[in-house]
């Protein structure tokens, strides 16, 4: 029987499979996806619901977290109700909330996300561990799209969430924590739409008036994509390191980073749009965001500095697969097929992890392209598995780095 469970969701994450990120016309994105005026947001109601007797008490009464209802189906079965900030959206159910119990026992949880397909493995942190509830346990109902799954409560909450919570503040402990190397410096370059900050990090170390290339980073348009996140920040951290290779590239080479774009959908526990209820990655022809606005106009001033040279962008998401989506070797960029030279070596260097590449056009209204068509470079949507280990995101992200940082660092003495 668990086989056959196992394989439904299996299936269920193959439905999610290829281009969930990418924008491939509509068979992945909701309709209307590339209108990004504002649209209906429906705030979560922020509180502590408790059900069955004895009660088992949950809070979405903090950042990240997302619960919509909370209902006792029967004396061990209780339903979590999870509902996104506007639709139609892409599926990837973001879930967030603590859990306890009067008394010490175990109980089913149900996640239902009204019809939308289920996505994340459950991560359940207590105190400083985390681990994945083990999907082999779980149920997954492909006709009602719920999950279930076994969780022992107590007293003391836990937390249950779509993938390890990443809140601003440790993103603010982060970029403090950066700014301790002379050449990285922290920026607000705008707001987002509720009005919270939105946060540039530089990498500079090179000799002023020199001939500098620009290396431009992206992540978290969308907010559960955390493994992708966490790979740009240890990507950023590689470039920043004190190798022989990282100095070197710091000479040469000026870094502006943007790791945290959508701030809104972070802190209110969005499953993937803004505040305004659009998806920021579809933003960059009509810049109707404050959040998208703020990242061109920090970057627009570099056309005019005849110094410096945009060589290359990559934006980091999250999806079920490893994924790179280069822009076809067709378009001519300059310089021209870097994800494509790229690619080999982060495969060689992460041999048992498996990556795979999809190369598109660049018709589409996302950030790569953008970067494309405003400054003649080559761009790269990185896609991470929602479900790697931490220790391997970290592996990929700094030998990535240093790959990279030799190819543009051969790049740029070639062409001068
Ligand atoms: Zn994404």
């Amino acid at each position: 029987m668990y086989k056959y469970l196992f394989l439904s969701v299996c299936t269920a994450f193959l439905f999610n499979c290829k281009s969930s990120e990418e924008f491939t016309g509509f068979s992945y994105d909701p309709p209307n996806v590339t209108d990004t005026q504002d649209k209906k947001v429906h705030p979560q109601h922020r509180r502590i619901i408790g059900a069955g007797n004895p009660t088992v008490w949950v809070s979405n009464n903090f950042e990240n977290a997302r619960l919509s209802d909370f209902y006792a189906i029967n004396d061990s079965t209780f339903e979590v109700y999870i509902e996104p900030e506007n639709a139609p959206i892409n599926n990837s159910p973001w879930y967030a909330f603590k859990i306890w119990s009067d008394t010490s026992r175990s109980a089913v949880i149900r996640l239902n996300y009204n019809n939308a397909r289920h996505r994340y493995v459950p991560k359940i942190s207590f105190k400083d561990s985390v681990y994945s509830v083990d999907m082999n346990q779980a149920i997954y109902d492909s006709v009602s799209k719920t999950l279930e799954f076994q969780l022992k409560l107590s007293k003391e909450p836990i937390t249950v969430s779509a993938q390890p919570i990443s809140n601003t503040k440790s993103y603010d402990e982060w970029l403090m924590n950066m700014s301790q190397h002379s050449f990285v410096s922290i920026s607000k370059i705008g707001e987002s739409k509720l009005g919270n900050p939105i946060k540039e990090l530089t990498i500079d170390e090179t000799e002023p008036g020199s001939d500098v290339g620009i290396l431009i980073i992206m992540s978290r348009q969308h907010p559960p994509e955390i493994s992708g996140y966490y790979a740009a920040r240890y990507f950023i951290e590689e470039l920043a390191s004190d190798s022989e290779l990282s100095k070197k590239f710091r000479s040469e080479f000026i870094v502006r980073s943007f790791p945290l774009i959508n701030i809104d959908g972070v802190m209110n526990g969005h499953w993937r749009h803004s505040a305004a209820g659009i998806d920021l990655n579809r933003d960059w022809e009509n810049f109707n965001q404050p959040e998208t606005q703020a990242v061109k106009n920090a970057l627009l001033p570099v056309l005019q500095d005849p110094m410096k040279t945009v060589y290359y962008g990559i934006d980091f998401h999250s999806t079920n697969e490893n994924i790179f989506y280069p822009i076809e070797q067709s378009v001519k960029t300059t310089p021209d097929n870097v994800t494509q030279r790229w690619i080999p070596f982060i495969q060689e260097e992460n041999e048992s992890v498996r990556f795979v590449t999809e190369e598109f056009d660049t018709s589409s209204p996302i950030s790569k392209n953008w970067i494309y068509k405003t400054f003649g470079a080559d761009a790269v949507t990185f896609e991470m598995h929602d479900e790697l280990p931490v220790e391997t995101i970290q592996q990929i992200g700094r030998s990535a780095a240093r790959s990279l940082m030799e190819l543009l660092l051969d790049e740029k003495s070639n062409a001068q």
